[in-house]
């Protein structure tokens, strides 16, 4: 079985109607030609003709990039994503759309190999490869080759590709330890991945080395004339030392913003933009699998990092990067849930890159401590970002409204990764639900289960063809129906237990209820007795409190894998997004199936019943301080609220309404 989601997606069809099918038919019929026709109302989809466009002309909207400069991954991204639903859901104008940017990137290719919008008309190719740090052409490289990649699997010709491993040659030739070779790796890492992903498909060794070097050289404070790169490129550039671009945390150099202030294996905490440190992580956990033995400090590196952004850089909603001004981490403890209490930010792609990341990960180590937040981060962080109709766009999620920023979404954005981004994850969401970890005893013969929804895996074990069905109501009911279809007697099948269900069972019984490290593994003689089982998995309602050191005393509430959120449009009565409302964590909370008759969105909604009232807040003032007994004087003294509803937090701003919603509430002072 193939390694990547980006192709075992072809082995798992996902049943009609179900809740992941829906989301991906919502992607194909929708997101990809809205988007396809944002590309080329924006002079995306044409840019590579090299015509001079008026937006050359005007000044970086973000200092010093312009706004083009990342033009060249939007088309990366959306190429990718249309290959992949071109397998499942053929279209002839997308087709013909992924046809004729394949042969605008392949004409608009330079003779040695150089690709990249930029530095073909907007600056002169002299140029190229002088600000690795900043203009992303590797960044940009990385998505047009992952388009490549996606192109060459559906349309079975190197068209695309072709052109993509010639420009890859000339990366080979340009850097690299050697004299005349450029130390440098990429200011925002991505074309790691790809490289990958490419030598897993060529086995040219070259292009494995390449990807290591870039991870390994990263980072090094004397990469060259002993000097950290980016600081020698920066003078080389004849760069102002005083010059502060627009998304500096602080003044240059900040080379912590691009996870390359130390080598990653002496890193001790994510820092920075927040997709930097996934995109390359991801690209890490591929290279540990690929290469275990030479790489151990890499893996601890990569728990080592996992394990502090969780446990004090993670929101409720699997989403990371408390801080607006440079889309990144914020210090440990720092999560803030509006843009006015200070920060928020938690942008789609960084929640895409955990998935990537996880996904790599399981591959080497089958650990469902990953998993949960991969699916955390996938349910509310990633499926919040797209609107149900498939149309608008978030790019920022953050967990509560203000009236700066009011709970809405866009068509699109100036800087746009994410609504691609999504649309190309939505397309391959099946290759996230199963592996076959190679490393295990018992390797293809064993299929691991990580997400649940109904679908079907069919995979081949020990050339027996076999398919694995589930059916279920995930993540709206907890039972999963299995059905194991093989003439092998060695499938052996494991099973995620989520760690935040109360209680889960197995019909019928398995011999040992063990679970290692998350996962519980029904072994093949349990499986050749028993090919249809059930798995249930209670889906409490959870009551979830922050990390005392956040230093904000809140509830979310949380129900299976969904983590909900309050709104104005069934809260009428709010007129402060929820500032003031404050939620009783034992409150009696009842659920309730729901059609939305104008959206058509089916989910579960919570009802508070008597466990939320508003404080009185107009008659409390700091001066600059209030006596604690007279805040718990007023605290009781409070407005009740009969019901609070709440829905599901990735439903929010799909109704209209007032753009007020939050996820955290105020714990109810008693
Ligand atoms: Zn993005």
């Amino acid at each position: 079985m193939a390694h990547y989601p980006q192709e075992t997606f072809l082995n798992v069809k996902l049943a009609p109607g179900s809740f992941l099918e829906k989301k991906r038919h919502t992607a194909s019929v929708a997101s990809l030609k809205q988007q396809l026709g944002f590309l080329k109302s924006t002079g995306r989809y044409e840019a590579f003709k090299l015509k001079w466009l008026p937006v050359y002309d005007e000044p970086p909207a973000i200092w010093p990039i312009g706004s083009w400069l990342f033009w060249d991954s939007d088309i990366g991204k959306w190429l990718e994503g249309a290959c992949y639903f071109l397998h499942t859901d053929y279209d002839a104008e997308v087709d013909a759309a992924v046809q004729e940017l394949t042969d605008m990137l392949s004409n608009a290719q330079h003779d040695d190999g150089y690709l990249n919008l930029h530095y073909s008309i907007v600056e002169p190719t002299s140029n190229r490869f002088t600000n690795i740090r900043d203009f992303c052409e590797l960044y940009n490289a990385g998505h047009l080759l992952e388009g490549a990649l996606a192109h060459e699997h559906y349309y079975k010709n190197d068209k695309l590709l072709g052109p993509m491993i010639r420009y890859v040659d000339l990366m080979i030739k340009t850097f690299g330890p050697g004299e005349d070779q450029l130390h440098a790796y990429p200011g925002h890492p991505e074309i790691e991945i790809a490289l990958l992903r490419l030598y897993e498909r060529t086995q040219d060794k070259r292009h494995f080395e390449l990807a290591k070097y870039f991870i390994t050289e990263r980072g090094n404070p004397k990469g060259v004339d002993g000097r950290h790169y980016y600081d020698w490129e920066a003078d080389k550039r004849g760069d102002d030392p005083n010059a502060r671009p627009y998304f500096y945390p602080e003044r240059t150099p900040s080379n912590w913003y691009y996870s390359a202030s130390v080598p990653l294996v002496e890193m001790q905490s994510v820092e920075g933009h927040s997709v930097r440190p996934m995109y390359l992580l991801t690209a890490v956990a591929d290279m540990v699998r690929m290469d275990p033995t030479s790489t151990s400090d890499f893996q601890k590196a990569i728990v080592r990092l996992w394990e502090d952004m969780v446990s004090t850089k993670m929101y409720v909603t699997g989403g990371i990067g408390a801080m607006p001004q440079y889309e990144g981490f914020g210090i440990p403890y720092f999560l803030p849930q509006g843009t006015d209490e200070g920060g928020s930010y938690a942008e789609t792609c960084a929640a895409i890159g955990i998935m990537m990341m996880v996904d790599r990960v399981l591959q080497y180590d089958l650990d469902g401590s990953f998993t949960d937040i991969m699916e955390l981060a996938f349910y509310n962080a990633v499926l919040t970002a797209i609107s149900t109709d498939g149309r608008k766009y978030t790019y920022i999620n953050q967990l509560a409204s203000s009236n700066a920023n009011p709970a809405d979404r866009s068509e699109w954005f100036r800087c746009c990764c994410c609504p691609p981004n999504i649309m190309r994850t939505l397309a391959i969401i099946g290759g996230y639900f199963y592996s076959q970890p190679a490393s295990t005893e018992v390797g293809a013969k064993h299929v691991a289960v990580h997400l649940y929804s109904s679908s079907t895996l069919e995979f081949t074990a020990s050339d027996h063809p076999s398919k694995l069905t589930q059916t279920t109501n995930w993540p709206w009911g907890g039972d999963i129906d299995f059905k194991l279809e093989t003439s092998s007697k060695a499938v052996s099948v494991s099973l995620r237990i989520p760690q935040w269900t109360s209680d889960w069972s197995i019909e019928p019984v398995p011999p040992l209820k063990e679970v290692t490290k998350g996962y519980i593994t029904l072994p093949a003689e349990y499986l050749a007795a028993n090919p249809t089982f059930t798995l249930k998995i209670k889906l409490d309602v959870r009551m979830l409190a922050s990390h005392p050191f956040v230093n904000t005393d809140i509830i979310a509430v949380a129900r299976g894998p969904i983590i909900y959120c309050v709104e104005d449009f069934d809260n009428p009565w709010v007129d402060d997004h929820f500032k003031s409302l404050q939620l009783d964590p034992d409150a009696r909370v009842t659920e309730r199936g729901v059609k939305d008759p104008s959206t058509a969105e089916e989910y579960v909604s919570l009802d508070v019943h008597r466990g939320a009232s508003l404080l009185p807040i107009k008659s409390l003032k700091a001066e600059p301080s209030i006596p604690w007994r007279t805040l718990t004087k007023a605290a009781a003294d409070t407005q009740l609220i009969e019901e609070l509803h709440l829905v599901p937090y990735y439903f929010r701003s799909n109704r209209g309404g007032k753009g007020m919603a939050r996820t955290g509430i105020r714990r109810w002072i008693r």
